[in-house]
């Protein structure tokens, strides 16, 4: 019999209405659990683990995606593969972290969660949660994970979680893939694309990595942006790295204080990384020339990375290499578990 261990953080999937201020909050797992009769007795055994309290998941935080990684790591040999409930919001924050901490991944972690709550008789949970299920289990002829990879499964499509970003508050298709193709599909038969998948080397072992730095900072220019706004996040203390947004391509105004200041950064151990506030594209530095300065002072090219797994790939390696800022800088530049296309 296939083996999952289930996950649960919290999330609307998880959430009743107070009975007060009308507002939903996530309930206990054992609500949760009367819900969802058909988590016992099936083919598939499905073992829970959850947090306490549940959260919502604006309240996830660097903490908590340790311990999602730990239990993981800490019960790896014992499961086919891993179904990690979570609230929508910041999903693609968590999972994309999570694909950078589990290092050699070689079974499936799949993150799901709904945008109406179990309990709501028109909820998208059971769908979602059961093909999740079926996902993490689900083996090739020689027995191997078809996607051993963390990902997101949400209404029929699963996706590299790295790639993801919520797009929807209102769509029960709350996610989307921009810049890399779903991984599958699910209908009446879940058709995978295994010439999609990322494959870590199976013989290596699994490697946890938990230190996160969060002296990190999003940057989004806007035509009119101000210098004392560029230059008060700059000079933020201890700040060590910064996701800029820019336009286009990778596209900057060309005002010599905005090149001042980023150069100054630069020069002061800061790492930038150019990431177009496009959803689906690329950053093509030297493509035009309001992008020349952006090279001249050391801005570094994110390509095609969400600004989800940027934050949080940036956020870890600080983390795990404090003292190290040209390993941060080689680390950050490459693709590391399928997250950013380079050409
Ligand atoms: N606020 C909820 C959360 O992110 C939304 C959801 O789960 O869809 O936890």
């Amino acid at each position: 019999m296939s083996k999952v261990l289930l996950i649960s953080t919290g999330g609307t999937i998880t959430m009743v209405r107070d009975k007060k201020s009308r507002a939903l909050v996530p309930a206990d797992i054992e609500t949760f659990k009367s819900y969802m009769p058909e988590l016992v007795g099936g083919d598939i055994q499905v073992d829970i683990q959850a947090f306490d309290p549940l959260l919502d998941s604006s309240d996830v935080d660097p903490k908590s995606w340790a311990l999602m990684a730990q239990m993981v790591y800490d019960r790896y040999e014992e499961y086919d593969g891993f179904v990690i409930l979570h609230g929508t919001d910041t999903m693609s924050y968590s999972a994309s972290a999570l694909s950078f901490m589990l290092e050699n991944l070689s079974k499936p972690v799949v993150f799901t969660g709904s945008q109406l709550p179990v309990g709501v008789l028109r909820s998208d949970a059971k769908e979602n949660l059961l093909t999740a299920i079926e996902i993490a289990t689900a083996k090739d002829e020689d027995g191997n994970a078809i996607v051993p990879e963390v990902t997101i499964y949400f209404e029929d499509r699963l996706f590299r979680a790295n790639r993801t970003t919520k797009r929807n508050a209102e769509h029960f298709s709350a996610f989307n893939s921009y810049n890399y193709p779903a991984l599958a599909k699910a209908g009446v038969h879940i058709t995978y694309q295994p010439h999609l998948v990322h494959y870590s080397d199976l013989n290596a072992p699994l490697l946890l990595h938990t230190s996160f730095d969060c002296n990190v900072a999003v940057l989004k220019l806007f035509p009119g942006i101000q210098q004392p706004v560029v230059r008060a996040l700059l000079h933020t203390r201890g700040l060590k790295g910064v996701v800029l947004e820019t336009f286009g391509a990778g596209n900057a105004p060309t005002d010599k204080w905005l090149y001042r200041e980023l150069k100054a950064a630069v020069d002061k151990g800061i790492l930038i990384v150019n990431k177009t506030q496009c959803n689906t594209g690329s950053v093509e530095m030297g493509l035009y020339a309001v992008s020349l300065n952006l090279m001249k002072a050391g801005v570094l090219s994110g390509y095609d990375i969400t600004t989800e797994a940027l934050l949080t790939k940036m956020m870890l390696l600080l983390g795990e290499h404090p003292d190290d800022t040209d390993r941060v800088r080689e680390l950050l530049t490459k693709d590391l578990c399928g997250e950013v296309t380079i050409d």
